[in-house]
């Protein structure tokens, strides 16, 4: 078989700027130790998130001198109504600025005390909403979900025994909703099969509880399908992507994923009576119900994303490339979260240094010295994310997300080379101490020093 390439040219650069060995020390201590606080002007290879980090096209550039920016009715937003209407099927199209600002709206309507809200894997802002609201968030990924080194096609699925368990004991008024995350980001960006969200719509239909997705890697999830689940491999992406939104009565999607855009985000909604709700708060804190909180160029460039995204191509090119760096990374000897999701790798950084203990968090040490090596910037999902409770996290990862669009195999093949070197001395790195500890959301701002004793060691 021949190289799977990117599928488009390169039409804007935009430069990169190197660093020194001596000046990424200096750049990495004033950010104490955390990537979040180095400048991107410092960073050669961003791999923090893919979220809102893609290139956009040259018809999504076009599309968006389009934008009709009238306050009502604009156009653009008919244009991106139509779009989303033929992806999904679904009757109330609600745009917003983000994934986040359709979970706040969706959890103020159907969250509240003791409320209980299933999901495969809450991803974190999802939880923080449906708490926010007062209702409990439960994670019910199948058993093969909970463990990095097991391989299974779609581990991403729901436990539907488990399912079944927690409705019977909260109670069915107690689930307001269902929700079933695609990809599932917290757990690697493992795929969830149509055969899972036919037994998960099983249950909600036995019940009568409504089946919303996180559907913001929707086109990723469906490639999966598509490659892996038995009768679907002649099957379009776009026959595919529709037969899961018809499994739905609503869905959060962030548009900074699979949108194919900086920013956006959509709210959709089958009922009627949800629907006129839900614009009521639309109004309130984002905007008319024909613009969400965006500009009407933002939802051009958004229609234009959402009909490039089901392209196969550029899905084969996709998934094919974060796979490559997640073999490569295998074969130096890394462990990591297998097989690989769809838009990032996950590190495990626990068992690659087993000499560093959850308290020091080899996770931000793995990190620090990737950006040390060779100025790639990766995020740490362990004991920094989710530690400071009464239990430390079952796993200490490192994720290296892969933007969309915007790096050529020649930048993957430059971090498998870091990688290399970092897997080399991996039993040198040094742990960290947190210095300071913010009390929510720690990772963004926390600060660390480098333990000094192992510090010597390392040189
Ligand atoms: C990114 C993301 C969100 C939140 O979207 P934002 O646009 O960042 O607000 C929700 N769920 C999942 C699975 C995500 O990946």
């Amino acid at each position: 078989m021949r190289t799977i390439i990117e599928p488009f040219r390169i039409k804007t650069v935009e430069p990169l700027r190197m660093t020194t060995h001596e000046e990424r020390e200096r750049i990495l201590k004033d950010a104490h130790y955390n990537p979040f606080k180095i400048p991107a002007r410092d960073v050669l290879i961003d791999l923090l998130t893919d979220s809102g980090t893609g290139a956009m096209s040259s018809l999504q550039w076009a599309a968006m001198m389009r934008g009709d920016e009238s306050y009502a009715g604009a156009d653009s937003f008919y244009e991106f109504e139509s779009v989303v209407q033929d992806l999904t099927g679904f009757e109330h199209i609600l745009p917003t600025h983000q994934g986040r600002a359709a979970e706040r709206i969706l959890f103020e309507l159907v969250g509240g005390d003791g409320k209980v809200v299933p999901n495969n894997n809450h991803f974190d802002t999802t939880r923080a909403n449906i708490e926010h609201s007062g209702a409990r968030a439960v994670d019910l990924v199948i058993e093969e979900g909970r463990h990095p080194e097991i391989r299974h096609p779609f581990k991403g699925n729901m436990d539907i025994e488990a399912l079944e368990a927690l409705i019977d004991e909260v109670g069915v008024a107690n689930v307001p909703i269902v929700m079933v995350t695609i990809t599932d980001n917290s757990d690697g960006g493992q795929p969830v099969s149509l055969e899972n969200l036919r037994a998960v719509r099983a249950v909600c239909d036995r019940h009568g509880i409504p089946l919303f997705l996180d559907a913001c890697r929707f086109a990723e999830n469906a490639w999966f399908i598509k490659m892996r689940e038995d009768g679907q491999a002649e099957r379009t992406v776009k026959e595919i992507v529709r037969d899961t939104f018809a499994l739905a009565d609503g869905a959060t999607i962030s548009a900074k994923k699979d949108g194919l855009v900086n920013i956006g985000g959509i709210l959709l909604l089958r009922d009627e009576a949800l629907a006129e709700r839900a614009d009521a708060l639309l109004i309130l804190t984002e905007g008319y119900v024909t613009y969400g909180g965006l500009a009407g160029r933002d939802l051009e460039a958004m229609a234009q994303g959402l009909r490039e995204v089901v392209d196969e191509d550029y899905l084969s090119y996709r998934i094919r490339s974060t796979a490559y760096l997640g073999e490569k990374l295998m074969e130096i000897g890394y462990p990591i979260v297998e097989p690989p999701g769809g838009h990032a790798i996950y590190i495990d950084a626990g068992r690659t240094c087993d000499h560093i203990p959850p308290e020091q968090f080899p996770g931000q040490a793995l990190v620090c010295a990737l950006y040390m090596e060779a100025g790639i910037r990766g995020v740490e999902i362990g004991s920094v994310m989710f530690g400071g409770g009464e239990e430390p996290p079952a796993l200490e990862l490192v994720r290296l997300a892969i933007p969309r669009r915007v790096y050529t195999q020649s930048h993957i093949d430059y971090v498998i080379e870091a990688s290399a070197a970092v897997f080399e001395r991996r039993h040198e790195l040094p742990g960290l101490r947190m210095t300071n500890a913010p009390p929510v959301l720690r990772h963004f701002t926390a600060r660390f020093d480098v333990i000094p004793r192992v510090a010597e060691a390392a040189g």
